[in-house]
């Protein structure tokens, strides 16, 4: 501090320090404490021994009666004070019955295990390990990290607990500005510029650990992966989850191609067709609508991904304008112990009913299963007017082109795989990935949208190409593009979901990808996105009234990303402009 404002206030700064003990850094040997005190003299820093500070307004600081042995005054007059306490406990684990030191930290044995519930386990600042008091700091928080990972596995597996005994004492590096430190070691001390330079390389190579992470192992190859599909030369890339699991929509066309169905009455949008859910006609006013979607997980946390997965997987009912009626939940879990799997499933089934709640949607029933990894679909029915829903195709000339969520799900989870995608990237995605898409396909049917679908594992240019059947031409605009923050750093980085290369695929479709062949947003028409938003061709003249509406509604990412232009061509095409 004294450094900063001396180079940078412009007054004259006095500073006091005040401590109730009998010098500056009190917990440290005597060498240290000399070293510190001629140093705040050098600078002109006034300290104050053995006064305690019973309470503070805004213009002075008063010291408890009689315990003020250096000032003459009762009170010192401040324009500013800056309050640094010690590590205290969090008010609430008076609350958990835990039993706690005087202070109110939780009392552990030396396997870092609470003394009056063993299956609770604390370690750091928060712990208060018996027999073994010592200073609340990271130096020894950290060491307990990998003896607390140990007994936490063992407990679980019943097996024996490994005793942790911390150091006796610690190095402690202290900055004193102007490019000086302290070292202290138990009544060892010294300073200087080498000090100050030991503590940076120290400090600047504990916090990389945390920002340039390993890259994630790659899966084990199995023979059969190695030998039939990459000739052995390879090993497979990290395979994504979500969306971006789904199997390519060439692969899906050529099997779904070959396949013999019969037909049954009524069936007014088959296997061959490619609406977002199936239709059956129940009578002149009335068609039931059938989807069903099933993902592998992206995220450890159940709640969250059934939050995300049922939003999800009601959104193919909500891209053709209907409302869902009832759904049947599919639930995969993997072997553990019964009452883990018994939690997971009661985690999944509280965000999958919360959604469908929110939804007015009934949960039928299921089907659970133990699988790999942890898994989770649901099969949705609604009913509809069929003179209402909003198809796949339909565009007409001059419609605008509106997506009302960002881009980027796809890279940007393939990027938390390899510990490469930032929180707050990821914490975007998420509260997007939570948001159902129900209220915008409301704005879009109240704005005589033309054409619906919702942009998912395919990737943005993939729906867009199922909108295209009748053969018209689009143009999008890169600029216009929504995208989540981080995305673009992400494909940029070279990080692509498992989903990506099967999508580029059909890059053909654009006239001019050439122009544009290094440009990353053109890249992200590709990702996969999970719970992504609809996409509807909107009717020039309803346009910005259906943006507002959206961006008011919530969307705050809807975007028209480009526009209609000729219907009637010989084929189907894209051409992208800046
Ligand atoms: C300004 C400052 C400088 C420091 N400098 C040093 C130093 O140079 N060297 C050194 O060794 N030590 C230093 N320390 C001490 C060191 O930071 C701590 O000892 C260390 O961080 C303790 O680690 P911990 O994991 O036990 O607790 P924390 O690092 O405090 O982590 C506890 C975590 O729990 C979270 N949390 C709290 N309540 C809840 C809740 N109800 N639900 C969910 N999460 C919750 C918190 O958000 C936090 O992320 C410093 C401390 C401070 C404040």
């Amino acid at each position: 501090m004294a450094q900063n404002l001396r180079q940078h206030s412009p007054a004259q700064v006095h500073l006091h320090i005040l401590t109730r003990a009998n010098s500056v850094l009190a917990g440290h040997g005597k060498k240290a404490q000399r070293i510190a005190t001629q140093a705040l003299a050098d600078k002109g820093i006034v300290v104050h021994t053995h006064s305690q500070v019973s309470h503070i307004d805004k213009t002075h600081v008063y010291f408890e009666q009689g315990k003020n042995t250096d000032a003459a005054e009762s009170s010192l007059a401040v324009d500013y004070c800056v309050v640094a306490t010690g590590a205290s406990p969090a008010a609430w684990l008076k609350q958990t019955g835990l039993a706690l030191d005087e202070q109110g930290f939780i009392r552990v044995n030396d396997h870092l295990q609470s003394l009056s519930h063993p299956c609770v386990f604390a370690a750091g600042d928060i712990a208060s390990i018996a027999g073994q008091r010592r200073p609340k700091s990271g130096v020894y928080a950290v060491r307990q990290g990998p003896p607390l990972a140990h007994n936490l596995r063992q407990f679980a597996l019943g097996a024996k607990l490994q005793s942790y005994q911390a150091q006796r004492q610690a190095l402690a590096l202290l900055s004193m500005g102007e490019g000086v430190a302290i070292a202290s070691r138990g009544s060892f001390a010294t300073q200087g510029r080498w000090v100050e330079r030991w503590k940076t390389w120290i400090d600047r190579r504990f916090v990389s650990k945390y920002t340039q992470l390993p890259e994630m192992l790659e899966a084990p190859a199995s023979k059969l992966d190695t030998e039939s599909a990459l000739g052995g030369a390879t090993a497979p890339p990290i395979r994504c989850a979500g969306c971006a699991a789904k199997l390519s929509s060439t692969s899906l066309s050529r099997v779904i191609a070959s396949l013999h169905t019969c037909n049954n009455n009524n069936i007014v949008s088959s296997l061959h067709s490619t609406e977002d859910a199936s239709v059956i006609q129940i009578d002149a006013q009335r068609v039931l609508l059938q989807s069903v979607d099933y993902l592998r997980s992206f995220i450890s946390d159940p709640y969250l991904f059934a939050r995300i997965a049922s939003n999800h997987c009601l959104s193919d009912i909500h891209a053709m304008g209907a409302t869902a009626h009832s759904a049947l939940a599919i639930v995969g879990i993997p072997h553990a112990a019964t009452a883990i799997m018994e939690d997971q499933l009661a985690q999944l089934m509280a965000g999958c009913t919360e959604v469908l709640n929110a939804h007015d949607t009934t949960l039928l029933g299921g089907h659970t299963s133990e699988s790999d990894s942890l898994s989770f679909g649901l099969s949705v029915n609604a009913f509809a007017d069929p003179k209402m829903l909003l198809r796949k195709t339909g565009m007409r000339a001059g419609d605008v082109l509106i997506l009302s969520k960002a881009l980027g799900t796809g890279t940007l989870f393939a990027a938390d795989m390899r510990h490469r995608a930032k929180h707050r990237w990821i914490k975007g995605a998420l509260a997007q990935m939570q948001r159902s898409n129900q209220s915008a396909a409301k704005s879009f049917v109240a704005h005589h949208a033309t054409a619906c679908t919702d942009v998912t594992g395919f990737g943005l240019l993939g729906h867009l190409r199922e909108m295209l059947d009748d053969a018209c031409a689009v143009e999008v605009q890169l600029s216009a593009l929504p995208l989540l923050e981080g995305a673009r750093w992400c494909i940029e980085s070279g990080v692509f979901s498992s989903l990506h290369q099967d999508n580029a695929m059909h890059a053909s479709i654009i006239r001019n990808e050439e122009r544009f062949s290094t440009e990353s947003r053109v890249a992200l028409l590709f990702d996969p996105q999970t719970a992504g938003g609809l996409l509807a061709a909107v009717p020039q003249a309803q346009a910005q009234a259906c943006l507002d509406e959206l961006h008011r509604n919530g969307d705050t990412s809807a975007a028209c990303i480009g526009k209609v232009q000729q219907i009637d061509m010989t084929s189907a095409s894209i051409l992208l402009v800046e």
